[in-house]
């Protein structure tokens, strides 16, 4: 019942949008009201290729209003927390619970201590003490904080795909959270960054952001056998999910006939009928493996599509390491990543977690698995 209410409500909202455009965009409607600060705009923008465009701004919450989050971080080994999509050795998708946690205790990757108390630190607020703990973060309750994302309202082709590496930009979702790739690896920072069960999980900066298709992620657990049930999202594999930042459509894991999407390219995406009914345009399509996102971008991109009022963490422009950052502001290694290959977003968060701006280089380097060279010959000099 509640799905066929909802396939409705998508009905509607198509309905409301333009009649018909060659390619699916994001429009006025399209993210939820419980999330806008304020209306969505129409703006100026400039592609990541340099061309002019326009683009829907969208300044969301740092979480929508009504969405309930959690659980994370267990508490004890008796609890029951998230998932997190392990990939060491017996790499998958687990649920966090004894057995899984006793599984990493046993690769060399321990959590808890002696008593079976889960080590866990708020990443807003302090770091960790061992060398292993959950990472959970506290939402920035501050009523003026808010996120700024641009999406082009006409998508345009890149040349080639844009991989999305580690936290790199997805998209946006319809609800209005943001959507990031892998979440940063056990395996390079020593610490669990856990997911709630509806994939979702809160940033340094103190907002709530996607790291997997929540509206289709019960099809993960099932297909990778995870003892886990997003609740608080309600599930639809045919449902739109959001927009990615090129500004093409990103839909649940079958069309909307309920037939499995065919010629998918590498990216998770193929020109073909809307599920909605509205169309053909190119768009995305989850998948049944975790992370049940796009793996790279097809289209372009705006410039400085994504930014907070945050203190911290992505996107915020008080710098890196602290207020004012180098220079004054916020320092420009998006030619860095280019040069090392590397996504800037990622780039950004190694040096953050080493410290900001007293980051020490080596470490960011190994942090990244490049080697100092290569990172010290790429950096802007400091100030
Ligand atoms: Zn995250
Ligand atoms: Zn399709």
């Amino acid at each position: 019942m509640h799905r066929f209410l909802y396939r409705r409500l998508l009905l509607a909202t198509a309905l409301c949008a333009a009649p018909f455009a060659a390619f699916a965009h994001s429009d006025g409607h399209s993210l939820s009201e419980n999330a806008l600060v304020q209306p969505a705009e129409v703006v100026d923008c400039t592609l990541e290729n340099g061309d002019a465009a326009k683009c829907n701004a969208y300044t969301v919450k740092f979480i929508p209003d009504g969405l309930d989050i959690g659980p994370f971080c267990p508490a004890t080994l008796d609890d029951v927390g998230g998932v997190w999509d392990w990939d060491g050795e017996k790499a998958g998708l687990y649920r966090i619970d004894r057995a899984y946690l006793e599984m990493l205790a046993g690769l060399g990757y321990q959590f808890y201590d002696d008593d079976g108390a889960v080590n866990v630190f708020d990443i807003r607020v302090e770091g960790p003490e061992a060398d292993h703990e959950c990472i959970a973060g506290t939402l920035e309750t501050a009523a003026d904080m808010s996120i700024r994302a641009l999406i082009p309202i006409t998508p345009v082709m890149a040349a080639s795909p844009t991989p999305l590496g580690t936290v790199a930009k997805v998209g946006m979702a319809l609800d209005g959270v943001p959507i990031f790739a892998d979440a940063p690896s056990v395996l390079d920072t020593g610490h669990m960054p856990a997911l709630d069960t509806c994939g979702g999980h809160v940033d340094p900066g103190g907002w709530y952001h996607w790291h997997a298709t929540s509206t289709d992620i019960n099809t993960v657990f099932s297909a990778e056998d995870v003892d886990a049930t997003c609740a608080h999202v309600l599930q639809d594999e045919t449902a739109q999910f959001g927009y990615a930042f090129d500004g093409f459509a990103m839909f649940g894991s079958v069309e909307g006939d309920s037939a499995a999407p065919v010629g998918l390219d590498a990216c998770g995406g193929h020109v073909g009928p809307l599920p909605d009914g509205s169309g053909e345009a190119y768009h995305y399509h989850s998948s049944d493996s975790f992370p049940n996102l796009p793996t790279c971008l097809v289209g372009v991109v705006a410039q400085d599509n994504f930014s907070t009022t945050a203190a911290q963490g992505i996107g915020s422009t008080s710098g890196l390491g602290g207020p004012g950052g180098p220079g004054g502001g916020r320092p420009d290694f998006s030619a860095a990543a280019a040069a090392l290959g590397i996504d800037v977003t990622a780039l950004q968060m190694a040096i953050e977690a080493e410290g900001g701006r007293e980051a020490d280089l080596a470490h960011v380097a190994a942090r990244l698995g490049i080697s100092l060279d290569a990172l010290q010959a790429a950096m802007p000099p400091r100030p």
